[in-house]
């Protein structure tokens, strides 16, 4: 088991790399994805199925926690893989971003901000130091800088305002993190899509030295396109030995587009989230398990997955479950699809690994133009 926490790239092909992230309590394969265990659950799954479907680290949030059970609470039940039953690696977020989208009555300043919370309107104080804190009450493996991520639409001099409040809070999230060795503290690079702001925001970033960096302030709406546009230059801008995590994404696609441009961790409550509302993702793309199409349909899921949805179960029962609005429908495509984002990690690992990845992406791409398989 390693003291320390670590990243080592094992291979590469074009810009993409595979590796190993090590930390005392595991290994992270990269690249990886995270599934969200939001309130200190992945929604649906019980931590040893999550960890079935072949995930290696879990994301936990920070701003949630800290309202609803609170971070002294975890704390004094033993921290988060205990009180959630995950002795695996666990990154958490800041609050930042979510106290800007969820929380009432914000009032921002340099000092961070005050908010009321969204669940009984009880007032809290998020600020670098404090987000630091309740990281460290909740155990978290990987700690993120808090930072500002602007709402859109932004003019570029908001977008530029906010990145440099952001890189102030940096530099106060490293202080007062301190010298904690087995965990890591990521900065978060931002500049919305304007390169020379993404420079500038990278090298604040490396000035003060961080153990990962972040790509922040995407997937927040500016579509696919402009992402990729960010990816083509931003991840250039941060040390090639460092971890390289892009917040928030995404849809299969978004997944492979970043990792083709050297992206190593990822997070979306996507997966989950669809396994929620009847929608699986396959490697023929996105299917509607409301349908009425599938209601007299023996066939499984995916003929070719090896979850327990598709192994044990027909789409029309899947189907069945759905309309019935039974649990197990969400259990059961929850499941699915966190087995099948993990499939398609471990699928980009091996073919970077194997300098192949042109052509896996190509399949990717070939599949999912194909379609579902036609109704009977
Ligand atoms: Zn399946």
């Amino acid at each position: 088991m390693v003291e320390r926490f670590g990243f080592q790239v094992n291979a590469t092909d074009g810009r993409a790399r595979t590796g190993i992230i090590s930390t005392p309590r595991g290994e992270i394969r990269t690249p990886a994805f995270m599934p969200v265990g939001t309130a200190a659950t992945v929604k649906a799954m019980m931590p040893e199925s999550v960890r079935a479907t072949g995930a290696d680290i879990l994301l936990g949030n920070t701003y949630h926690l800290m309202l609803r059970p609170g971070a002294e609470r975890i704390a004094r039940l033993g921290g988060l893989h205990r009180f959630m039953n995950w002795d695996r690696p666990i990154l958490t977020d800041s609050g930042g971003f979510q106290v800007m989208s969820l929380a009432a009555l914000r009032k921002l300043t340099e000092e961070g901000v005050r908010f009321a919370s969204h669940i009984d309107g009880s007032k809290h104080m998020l600020s670098p130091e404090r987000s630091m804190e309740i990281q460290k009450l909740l155990g978290s493996d990987i700690v993120m800088c808090f930072d500002e991520c602007p709402a859109l639409p932004a003019t570029e001099d908001q977008v530029a305002k906010s990145m440099r409040l952001s890189m102030r809070w940096a530099q106060r999230s490293r202080d007062a993190f301190g010298d904690r060795p087995g965990h890591a503290l990521f900065g978060i690079m931002q500049g919305g899509v304007t390169r020379e702001l993404r420079e500038e925001s990278a090298t604040a970033l490396k000035s003060i030295g961080f153990d990962g960096y972040a790509v922040g302030g995407l997937a927040v709406g500016e579509g696919q396109e402009a992402m990729f546009g960010v990816l083509d230059y931003a991840p250039g801008f941060l040390p090639e030995d460092k971890p390289r995590y892009l917040m928030g994404v995404g849809k299969p696609d978004d997944i492979v587009g970043a990792v083709e441009r050297g992206i190593d961790m990822m997070d979306c409550v996507l997966p989950s989230r669809s396994g929620r509302t009847a929608q699986a993702w396959t490697r023929r793309g996105q299917v509607n398990l409301k349908n009425a199409r599938h209601q007299d349909d023996p066939r499984p899921l995916d003929e070719n997955c090896t979850c327990p949805a598709c192994r044990n179960y027909s789409r029309a029962y899947l189907h069945h479950v759905v309309r019935a609005q039974e649990i197990i429908a969400s259990m059961l495509l929850t499941w699915h699809n966190l087995h099948y984002y993990q499939e398609l990690m471990q699928g980009l690992r091996g073919a970077i690994a194997e300098g192949r990845l042109s052509a896996f992406v190509a399949g990717f791409h070939a599949a999912r133009a194909e379609g579902d398989i036609e109704p009977l």
